[in-house]
């Protein structure tokens, strides 16, 4: 049995004290949330640690949305992987599309990023995804082969989590069709040697389309963007039907 694994992706969003006020407002909805949904929180550095407080003892795990290689050392800007675990973070997100898109992250350094996360004891959730063009070209699945085979190398499937995201459904309305998303997804299962893997679908996840994406068989959650943004939004794509 897949694990379902829905997780909020805040990008550059809120500040401590916002994220606070979202926890408030989030955790009391969850109390009727079926017991093997796995709710995750990605949020900015700077709220890990008081949210990771203010999660102690609920069911919801924190996330980063990056993490470097390396320990320590000159790499201004980072974050390390010890650091994201002794503040209690469990999950963090490498290759995000808007990383790979605005910051130069290659598959290398996405590799490097993830193997360190799981050397950590970090599940990374790994994003994959082609862009409009590449779609348009009828390259969706070269792109996804070659993204697949140079991100896990070395990579222990058992403490992975793989987000499909095509990046020209991110942020832009334009979600998906669900039975195109699962079939992509198919795809990716077929590349893994393990059938275990949660595999979500992100991009222009909301309210209004959840049911209709968590209803295809090869989708096992979604990494939400701008609609985990809102408690009571977010709380209702978690409770999903
Ligand atoms: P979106 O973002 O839900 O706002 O489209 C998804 C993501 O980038 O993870």
């Amino acid at each position: 049995m897949r694990r379902v694994v829905i997780a909020g992706n805040w990008k550059m969003h809120k500040t401590q004290a916002e994220s606070l006020e979202f926890l408030q407002s989030f955790l009391p909805l969850l109390e009727n949330t079926a017991e093997d949904r796995e709710v995750i929180l990605c949020a900015p550095f700077t709220d890990l640690s008081v949210m990771s407080k203010n999660l102690h003892g609920t069911r919801v795990r924190l996330g980063s949305q990056n993490v470097h290689w390396e320990e320590s050392g000159a790499f201004t800007g980072e974050i390390a992987p010890s650091m994201l675990t002794e503040v209690g973070v469990t999950y963090a997100v490498v290759g995000h599309s808007e990383r790979r898109q605005y910051f130069g992250e290659t598959d290398e350094t996405v590799n490097f990023r993830a193997r360190a996360a799981q050397k950590a004891g970090l599940k990374p959730i790994l994003c994959v995804g082609e862009s409009k063009q590449q779609r348009d070209a009828g390259e969706t699945e070269a792109v996804i082969t070659q993204q697949l085979k140079a991100d896990l190398v070395g990579i222990d499937l058992s403490g992975l989590v793989i987000a499909y995201e095509p990046i020209w459904a991110i942020g832009t309305g334009d979600t998906c069709d669900s039975k195109e998303a699962n079939r992509v997804i198919g795809l990716i299962r077929s590349q893994l040697s393990s059938a275990d893997v949660p595999i979500q679908y992100g991009g222009s996840v909301k309210t209004a389309n959840i049911d209709e994406i968590m209803a295809q068989p090869e989708i096992d959650g979604a990494l939400v963007g701008g609609a985990s943004l809102d408690a009571e939004g977010f709380a209702r794509i978690v409770n999903y039907q």
